[in-house]
């Protein structure tokens, strides 16, 4: 087994009420640990094998790329909660968001229109050029801002599976609830500026 999933930060019941600790069992404990059982048994015995997993995301397709971006993003996203975290960014990256979509809210508005809005299953990502300017972008299925030479800092995930269990099919209260466990001194420390 080369890549192994990740502890979580927190108990399964700490991100109550806007994630449940069942939702967390089965979308951490069973989603999650799917996609990375699945990348090591695709990579084994291939070139694969010995690469970083950013790497095999740059440089795979099919089945290998799908589930080597589902366990990079779903790391991704289960880490950048934390129940008494950060609520607001700071420093640069609060200057960027204040620049670009003039105030936090009207960004956190903007974010959660365009998660919303994403035919069927996704993610809704905010992620950095190599000037720092910031930009919402819309994935279906496992696609990663890293395949378009952005440096990812925020996602939420907009997969039923990640939502159904607590909100059915309320998916824009789901995405509003989340900034409220959302570390912004976690998606700062992703923002290179
Ligand atoms: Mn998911």
């Amino acid at each position: 087994m080369k890549f192994t999933q990740p502890i979580l930060p927190y108990p399964p019941d700490a991100l109550m009420p806007a994630i449940s600790p069942v939702t967390i069992d089965y979308h951490y404990g069973k989603h999650e640990k799917a996609y990375i059982d699945n990348l090591n048994r695709l990579i084994e015995g291939t070139p694969f094998e010995d690469m970083p997993l950013e790497r095999i995301i740059m440089e795979s397709d099919g089945p290998l790329f799908n589930n080597a971006s589902q366990a990079w993003n779903h790391i991704f996203y289960f880490f950048q909660f934390m129940p008494k975290g950060q609520k607001v960014p700071g420093g640069r990256l609060m200057e960027q968001i204040e620049m670009q979509y003039g105030s936090f809210e009207d960004f956190q508005r903007q974010f959660e229109e365009s998660g919303a809005s994403i035919f069927g299953s996704g993610w809704i990502w905010l992620a950095n050029d190599a000037d720092g300017k910031l930009e919402i972008i819309k994935g279906s299925n496992a696609e990663n801002p890293l395949t378009r030479n952005l440096n990812p800092i925020l996602v939420f995930d907009v997969w039923e599976h990640a939502y159904y269990l607590d909100y059915q099919n309320r998916r824009a209260d789901y995405l509003h609830r989340l900034w409220d466990i959302v570390d912004w001194s976690v998606v700062e420390s992703r923002y290179p500026f």
